[in-house]
């Protein structure tokens, strides 16, 4: 769906050649390791259509998304690439998966016999992925399990194992003694599997240069600018930039109470700008100066004007934010001008924290009110 510049309220830029970048630099770090890229949940975020273009150009072969709709996207938009899909398999999907040339990525035994069974239909071992579960307990196979799997002719010999996968729990916190064992039991299922394709690592065990590249890596976040590793140096380019129109500025008095709950009293005579941007936008109401619980926990998110930063006022509201623009001369600032809730200024992650999450779940969850600008897409 698109928005109409002239009507949107919030506007997206969105880097394209800075997603480039930075899988790239992924690409680097992985060394010999072939680079795929996630693009789940609409690419983060970002789009699925013109970052699929955009990766795909710059020699990304290989795409991770969640659901078989958004693998149809991939398809429709880069037929020869190649597209595993992560959530499952349902026996109901099997015809969309060949018709489509999904490759599933299969997560228990039933999942396994329903793509058997296919392959027997087909009369030819039919290309999939393995996944197995090493210690995080969400889906995948148990090493058992693969071991079941591996030493039954009728079910390994219709399989077209293209990559056995796992999933790190803890990869975001540098030296986690988590996944040095669940790398452990990986390496015990993956010598079941001679010579197939291995992949374990996200974006975080990349970037923490441990030896867990394997033949495959799976970046998401770190392409699209967010914070992989806890308390580390970001060293990604920031992709997404996320502005707010200014509806009016209203004048008010110390002692005025702002917003639901009045709870913002000012302190001073202000001028509050209203942005059209709230939280069924994915701008969470978490993030308020005031009057939330958040606020017992982290500091509020601020915003920027010309790369001024300026702080809320009381709490964001499901269309509207206020933030105090009492400092910013009148001759400078109006409405229909443009606040950065986050981007070059203001970190994505930054307000993440303010919300009580993850720079994951604010692009991911970024409403679709928007109008979209891709820029940098000869990046
Ligand atoms: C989402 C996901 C990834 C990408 O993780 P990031 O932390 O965004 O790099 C990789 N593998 C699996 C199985 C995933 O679900």
């Amino acid at each position: 769906m698109t928005v109409n510049p002239d009507l949107a309220g919030g506007r997206l830029t969105i880097d394209l050649g800075a997603i480039v970048s930075n899988w790239r630099l992924l690409a680097d770090r992985a060394g010999a390791a072939e680079c795929a890229a996630v693009v789940k949940a609409n690419a983060y975020g970002c789009g699925i259509e013109p970052v699929v273009t955009a990766l795909s150009n710059a020699g990304c072969e290989t795409f991770f998304v969640a659901a078989p709709q958004e693998g149809i996207r991939v398809k429709q938009t880069m037929p020869d690439v190649r597209c595993f899909v992560l959530n499952g398999l349902f026996t109901s999907a099997v015809p969309i998966y060949l018709a489509k040339g999904l490759t599933p990525i299969l997560d228990s035994l039933p999942e396994i016999e329903t793509w058997v069974e296919a392959a027997k239909e087909q009369g030819n071992p039919l290309p999939c992925a393995v996944h197995m579960d090493s210690g995080m307990t969400r889906l995948g196979l148990t090493l058992k399990e693969l071991e079941s799997v591996v030493s039954n002719p009728g079910i390994i010999t219709n399989l077209d194992v293209q990559l056995l996968m796992t999933h790190y729990a803890c990869a975001d916190d540098i030296g986690h003694a988590q996944t040095e064992q669940q790398r452990e039991v990986f390496l015990s299922g993956a010598a079941l599997l001679p010579g197939v394709p291995r992949s374990a690592a996200n974006s975080a065990a990349i970037l923490q240069q441990k030896d867990h590249e394997f033949e495959l890596v799976r970046p998401g976040v770190a392409i699209y600018g967010g914070e992989a590793l806890n308390d580390t140096p970001n060293p990604m380019q920031q992709v997404v930039k996320l502005e707010g129109r200014i509806v009016q500025i209203r004048t008010a008095k110390a002692g005025d109470a702002v917003g639901y709950g009045g709870a913002e009293v000012l302190s001073r005579d202000s001028r509050v700008a209203y942005i059209s941007v709230g939280y069924a936008d994915g701008y969470h109401r978490g993030a308020s100066q005031k009057g939330v619980a958040m606020r017992q926990v982290a500091p509020p998110a601020q915003a920027a004007f010309n790369r001024t930063i300026i702080n809320g006022v009381g709490r964001i509201s499901m269309d509207l934010c206020a933030f105090d623009v009492t400092d910013i001369p009148e001759t400078e600032i109006a409405a229909g001008d443009w606040i950065e809730l986050f981007g070059d200024v203001i970190h994505v992650d930054d307000v993440a924290k303010a919300s009580g999450t993850i720079g994951y779940e604010l692009l991911t969850g970024l409403g679709n009110r928007y109008s979209r600008i891709y820029v940098g897409s000869d990046g």
